[in-house]
């Protein structure tokens, strides 16, 4: 269980830090471990005296139930559907993680809710508080604030040191106001703080996504991710932005389909990750983030996307070499490149923006997302793949990008999309992938050797292909034809025996990465 989390140092460069912002640092890699303990607790209520107990376990399989039992963070092994690997356990998902007491019923929490005044029950269902019995059994809601206090006020006291030492003036406003929220338990304000941090120390720390309630989704998860800002990506993505009008006035679709005008998109930042915390550490890594989930700050502030390029990149090394190594032709095998993969990262992340969005369904204004209803994340996804090649196609046929990017972004793209299905087509991301593959064989841009089963990119065809799928599917987005969608769909996206018997190829590929933060140890 645990050979399939590949040990992979992840760090970063701090020599270019300032010296107050390396001492910032270390504070901040303490507030982290404390984001680690805060998770343990929310996690189930007996997950911290069980940790206790494997600690005492000397015996090999003891050690290694430990191992893994930090992996997950606890007993139960995430990418096995949650299965127990600890004997006693309950079975997950529990409904009510620790943030509610273990005997609530649905019905016993929404007739206690209908009988709160407005602001009481915005807390009974709000992100901060838990909701506990008091010695009468009747129940009441506790902000964060009090049922963490202390490990909180030790976070915030660490926040304030470091506020203190470093010298970037967005990084102070936000650690300052996290501080404070850690304290009165209002966030709103060092939410709004975080979409403007710029600064060579990216941080994101606190309570933030609600997976773990499956009772509700309202109870946030504490975690933390400890980063450094990469500059030469940020130009990098800088240098894309400038010429997103151009990519979109040039779509392969019809001209009043596309935007004359492109409005400012969410902000992406990429950063090389040197530690994490809390629920950021459980399971299989977060690549890229998309906060905060507060709908207020949405609203007054949209969200920004983060990307973690160092773990990308191990993941690269990691997962998705082996996998080209055992399916792509050898002839090609020389172009595979994370420096290509991760282009084409950023650029489907901005071609998500590009393309029909609001758009005219029988007279009237409606956007893609409705008129897709169930299929449209699929089909989203698909397109900011399938436009994101189209999109760097036309920057190398400009002669923005170098033309010696092209063969490896293509045979990259390829390898990648084993690593996008192989888990299934059950999800967005692998059905989008499907779809493309599928489209780009039919169009013979991929071709199969059947005699080793392995693929190789047609470069004389992958250019049009691409071409013509991008404007196939947003064709279908603009029109905002849901029959077409289906149908599209239920064409291509099926795991056909070709790609499926390479698939069986690859299962002794690691399935992700245990990472060693040798800054935090
Ligand atoms: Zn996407």
């Amino acid at each position: 269980m645990i050979a399939r989390f590949a040990p992979t140092v992840i760090t970063g460069d701090t020599t270019r830090l300032s010296g107050g912002d390396r001492a910032a640092l270390r504070k901040l890699l303490a507030a982290a471990r404390i984001m680690d303990s805060l998770y343990l607790r929310q996690v189930w209520a007996g997950n911290v005296a069980l940790k206790r107990e494997l600690e005492n376990d000397t015996s090999t399989a003891g050690r290694l139930r430990l191992r893994y039992f930090n992996i997950n963070m606890g007993p139960w092994s995430t990418i096995d559907d949650n299965e127990p690997f600890v004997s006693g356990v309950p079975q997950r998902p529990l409904p009510h993680a620790n943030y509610y007491p273990e005997d609530l019923t649905r019905e016993e929490f929404s007739a206690w809710l209908t009988g709160l005044p407005e602001e009481e029950q915005q807390k009974a269902t709000g992100y901060f508080h838990t909701v506990r019995r008091d010695d009468l059994g009747a129940l009441r809601a506790v902000p964060y604030s009090e049922e963490y206090g202390d490990e909180l006020e030790h976070a915030s006291r660490l926040l304030r040191e470091a506020a203190a030492l470093t010298d970037n003036s967005s990084l102070r406003t936000y650690l300052l106001k996290r501080a404070e929220a850690f304290l009165s338990n209002d966030y709103y304000d060092s939410d709004l703080a975080w979409m403007d941090l710029d600064s060579p120390i990216d941080v994101t720390i606190g309570p933030y996504e609600v997976y773990m309630d499956s009772l509700f989704n309202y109870k946030a998860a504490f975690e933390a991710f400890i980063t450094l800002r990469n500059d030469e990506e940020t130009a990098r993505l800088s240098m894309f932005s400038a010429h997103l009008q151009d990519i979109e006035d040039n779509l392969p679709i019809e001209a009043r389909y596309r935007n004359p005008r492109l409005g400012s998109l969410a902000p992406i930042r990429v950063v090389d990750e040197i530690a994490v915390g809390g629920e950021a550490r459980a399971g299989v890594q977060t690549a890229a983030f998309n906060l905060p989930n507060d709908e207020r700050v949405v609203a007054a502030k949209g969200s920004k996307r983060v990307m973690l390029r160092n773990v990308m990149e191990a993941k690269f090394q990691t997962i998705l070499a082996p996998i080209a190594a055992a399916i792509l032709d050898s002839s090609q095998l020389h172009l595979l490149s994370f420096d290509a993969f991760f282009t084409h990262v950023l650029a489907h992340e901005l071609m998500h923006g590009l393309g029909p969005q609001t758009i005219m369904v029988d007279g009237k204004s409606t956007t893609v997302r409705k008129a897709m209803r169930e299929l449209g994340s699929a089909l989203e996804e698909a397109k900011a793949d399938i436009s994101g090649l189209f999109a760097l196609q036309h920057l190398i046929d400009r002669g923005i990008l170098s033309r010696e990017t092209e063969r490896p972004m293509y045979a990259t793209f390829l390898a990648g999309m084993f690593r996008s299905v192989r888990f299934g087509i059950h999800e967005s991301h692998g059905r989008g992938v499907a779809l493309q593959f599928n489209y780009l064989m039919d169009e013979g841009a991929i071709l199969h050797n059947s005699a080793d089963s392995s693929f190789a990119v047609d470069f004389d065809r992958i250019g049009d292909a691409t071409r013509k799928l991008t404007s196939e599917i947003m064709t279908i987005q603009a029109r905002g034809d849901y029959d077409a969608a289906r149908a599209l769909l239920q064409h291509y996206a099926l795991l056909r025996p070709a790609m499926q018997q390479s698939l069986d190829k690859l299962t002794s590929v690691p399935v992700d990465i245990a990472p060693h933060f040798p800054l935090a140890e």
